[in-house]
């Protein structure tokens, strides 16, 4: 079922993510085809005027000025956020608008047949043209097709002819279909893609904690919210004490691990909106919104003391020194780090597994 929708499966938040990408990624093509097909418009009705043997008047006015129009509006639509559901709705419109035009100018006539051409090119155009997602393609070319086979298959066709164009139906549609849903599902791709190169470039390799850039990237975010709401927030800064040792005396495959545990520890003591990220080497940050400096040093003695009770593999006790800050008015993401640095500097100075505050 996952390789039908590859988004299957995935968070409601990373289906909303990617509904609002496929929009965006969808809006340059339905603009130009809609003005496309616009032009398109004029030519089939500068010709149909020459050799279609009546109603020219209603043709002209139909492919000449109300189809020409409705894509137009979509075009135009199509630059305004706001109107994007209205846009669509129009998008869904138009195709199902032209076939019942082909079907009131042509049913009956003696040359329908020279005039079908527009409604099967109509149903592959919803599918593969048009930037309409697979549902709502499936929809409109579901409807169209429903009128299509009520006013033909009626029609006085003779048996063989009225076999091929059910065939040329189910062609178009079935080709279509295909398509569009091919092309969806290669969005869907490309975005789960996107976003796991995305997630990869900052996230820390070692750990799966954010690393030194995004955890900058999300202190700054941090230091813009609490700049605009007037909240508080704090940070800590995290160091393993000795760790060097655990190298030198277990070697590096021992060390890997210990800091692994060590930021599953950190990950799991916290609260999901707190950001756990790796500095660098056995140098942590936890970033924790909408808490002052008292709240901070209570999350820091919780850490110290999970710490001191946890059994690291091989080495199994360590220690850690933490410096904790609060944002103040005016702080840069630098200055703040550089603030919890020299909390740290003065916990380490002051005999380690310490918690100091600046
Ligand atoms: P202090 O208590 O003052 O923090 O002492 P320390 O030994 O923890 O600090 P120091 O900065 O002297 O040593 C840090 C060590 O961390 C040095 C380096 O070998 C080790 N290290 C840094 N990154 C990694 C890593 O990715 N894996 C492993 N295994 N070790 C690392
Ligand atoms: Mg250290
Ligand atoms: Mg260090």
């Amino acid at each position: 079922m996952r390789s039908m929708d590859p988004l299957r499966g995935q968070p409601a938040s990373t289906r909303l993510e990617f509904s609002r990408w496929y929009r965006q990624a969808k809006l340059p093509q339905i603009r130009a085809v809609a003005f496309l097909t616009m032009l398109l418009y004029f030519v089939y009705t500068a010709i149909e005027q020459h050799v279609a043997q009546d109603h020219l008047g209603l043709r002209l006015l139909a492919h000449g000025l109300l189809v020409p129009l409705s894509l137009l509006t979509v075009g135009v639509m199509s630059y305004f956020e706001a109107w994007y559901e209205h846009m669509i709705r129009l998008l869904c419109a138009a195709p199902v608008g032209a076939v019942i035009a082909n079907l009131a100018f042509n049913c009956g006539n003696a040359d329908f047949a020279y005039f079908l051409p527009e409604i099967y090119l109509c149903l592959m155009w919803i599918f593969t043209v048009s930037g309409l997602a697979l549902l709502q393609a499936t929809l409109t070319a579901g409807v169209a097709t429903l009128l299509l086979l009520l006013a033909t298959l009626g029609e006085a066709l003779p048996p063989g002819a009225k076999l091929l164009h059910l065939g040329w139906i189910l062609a178009s549609l079935s080709f279509g279909l295909l398509s569009a849903f091919v092309l969806e599902r290669a969005y869907k791709v490309t975005f789960l893609h996107q976003n796991q190169l995305v997630l990869n470039a900052n996230l820390d390799g070692l750990t799966g904690l954010w690393n030194r850039a995004c955890s900058e990237r999300l202190l700054a975010e941090e230091i813009a919210r609490a700049q605009r709401y007037a909240t508080p927030f704090s940070l800590i800064m995290i160091d393993i004490d000795h760790f060097k040792s655990v190298n030198d005396c277990h070697g590096h495959a021992v060390g890997d691990n210990v800091l692994r545990e060590f930021a599953r520890l950190l990950r799991s003591s916290v609260r999901a909106v707190d950001k756990v990220g790796r500095l660098g080497g056995e140098e942590f940050v936890v970033l924790l919104p909408q808490s002052d400096a008292a709240q901070a040093m209570a999350v820091a003695y919780t850490l110290q003391q999970r710490i001191r009770q946890f059994a690291f593999d091989t080495v199994n006790s360590r220690t850690a020194s933490f410096g904790v800050t609060q944002f103040r008015r005016d702080d840069s993401p630098q200055s703040m780090l550089d603030r919890a640095d020299r909390a740290l500097y003065r916990a380490k100075a002051e005999g380690r597994d310490r918690v100091e505050a600046l």
